[in-house]
């Protein structure tokens, strides 16, 4: 019985996690679950789920967590704020994490599960874009094990070979010359700039292959989810910036491949449902059923593939930029998107103005070799604040 915590468990992957837990009551067990705000929710899958500790990050909003789930005559625990998230992480209360939280507000816990030697299942992209290095590090020290669920990098890891995949080995010992990830273009797909300017938030969160929260949705659609990505799959397989390579599949059926020195290139398949990787994760390294519908290749017919178009998705090409700059350079972009994600969602940043505010800062902000994550808090700050900075004088 896996004893799974997850964190982020009222979103589109914590809620996709829980579902594939509920199929498999006999291998999988919900023993903690945690979220930010969404009091009434995360006592509604206490109910459910009966988990051993219920965390809501916000300590404003404990008190009320503990009342919903004393009148619904729970034993479950009730703790509150950042610390707890990083304590249960590192606790006997799991042996597996999900890291599910969005943004670098999941950073510390994921690092916690690392060093404790959890399974580590990692949806939370930002962590590992901010603080690869440390991550890595982490995860040696403890010992454990990292699976991949963003779809792409959990495409790559079951193409890889077993050694390659979990970096006994490098790439090109191998055999691999390049991983191929694919990226659906996300709604704007086909769009020019000028018709860019005008996208609402709405518009914006309407993925047309993907039901994600919000965040995510903004980044599919500039395409910075391709280029947070580009730089995961640096860290999770130690691949060169120009060994990762990035297709427009509209279809969202291949998830990404490996290419070969022998011309061999190895895909992952599936409908576009996350539970898939959740799944693989969880079970690892056995399959269990998932929910997911098989994948009808006669009815979807055909698939098609594109370059991606990085004068109009300035973002992919700002994250390759940060990338091969190196150090604290992608934890610089990780912020500056954040906040200029959140100000378009808000209302208060036009679409394109997103690409703007990001290679400001990351002209600003001179990259430096990554120390520690003291280091790293103090830059996503600064980033912040400069991101902050340039909106007033751009836009706002
Ligand atoms: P979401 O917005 O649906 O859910 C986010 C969850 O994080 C919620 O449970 C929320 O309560 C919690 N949260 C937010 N801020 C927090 C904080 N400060 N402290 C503690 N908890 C906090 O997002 P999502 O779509 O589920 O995405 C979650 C992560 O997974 C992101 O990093 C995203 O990039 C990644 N991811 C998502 C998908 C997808 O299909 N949704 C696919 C691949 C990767
Ligand atoms: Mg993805």
């Amino acid at each position: 019985m896996r004893n799974v915590a997850v964190f982020g468990a009222t979103g589109s992957i914590g809620g996709s996690t829980l579902d594939v837990i509920a199929r498999h009551p006999q291998r999988f067990r919900a023993s903690v679950l945690a979220a930010h705000r969404a009091s009434e929710a995360l006592a509604a899958l206490c109910e459910r789920f009966v988990p051993d500790l219920a965390i809501i990050a916000d300590p404003a909003l404990e008190a009320d967590l503990r009342a919903r789930l004393t009148r619904a005559g729970l034993a479950t625990r009730v703790a509150s704020g950042p610390e707890a998230l990083a304590e249960a992480a590192a606790s006997s209360l799991c042996d597996t994490v999900v890291a599910a939280i969005v943004g670098a507000a999941g950073l510390e816990s994921t690092l916690a599960a690392a060093r404790a030697g959890k399974r580590l299942l990692l949806a939370n992209k930002e962590a590992i874009v901010m603080a690869g290095p440390l991550l890595l590090a982490a995860l040696r020290e403890g010992g454990g094990e990292l699976l991949p669920v963003d779809s792409e990098h959990n495409a790559l890891f079951q193409a890889l070979p077993p050694a390659a995949a979990t970096r006994r080995e490098a790439l090109a010992a191998s055999g691999v010359r390049k991983l191929i990830l694919t990226a659906s273009g996300g709604p704007f797909r086909g769009r020019t700039r000028a018709e860019l300017a005008g996208i609402t938030p709405e518009q914006a969160v309407a993925h047309p292959n993907w039901r994600m929260g919000r965040k995510i949705s903004v980044d599919s659609a500039t395409l910075m989810n391709k280029g947070l990505e580009v730089i995961e799959a640096h860290f999770l397989f130690d691949a060169a910036p120009d060994a990762i390579d990035v297709v427009v599949h509209p279809q969202s059926i291949v998830h990404s491949l490996v290419e070969y020195a022998d011309g061999s290139v190895l895909a992952q398949l599936g409908n576009p449902d996350m539970r898939t990787a959740l799944a693989y994760g969880l079970a690892w390294p056995e399959r269990v059923d998932a929910g997911v519908p098989p994948l009808d290749l006669v009815a979807l017919a055909r698939l098609d593939f594109q370059p991606p178009d990085l004068d109009t998705f300035r973002c992919l090409a700002l994250a390759y930029a940060a990338l091969r700059r190196g150090g604290t350079a992608p934890a610089v972009l990780n912020a500056a998107n954040e906040v200029a994600v959140a100000a378009f969602l808000d209302g208060q940043l036009p679409f394109l103005a997103i690409a703007e505010i990001i290679e400001a800062c990351l002209d600003k902000i001179p990259a430096e070799p990554v120390t520690d994550l003291a280091q790293l808090i103090q830059t996503d700050l600064t980033a912040r604040a400069a991101a902050q900075r340039m909106m007033r004088r751009l836009h706002c």
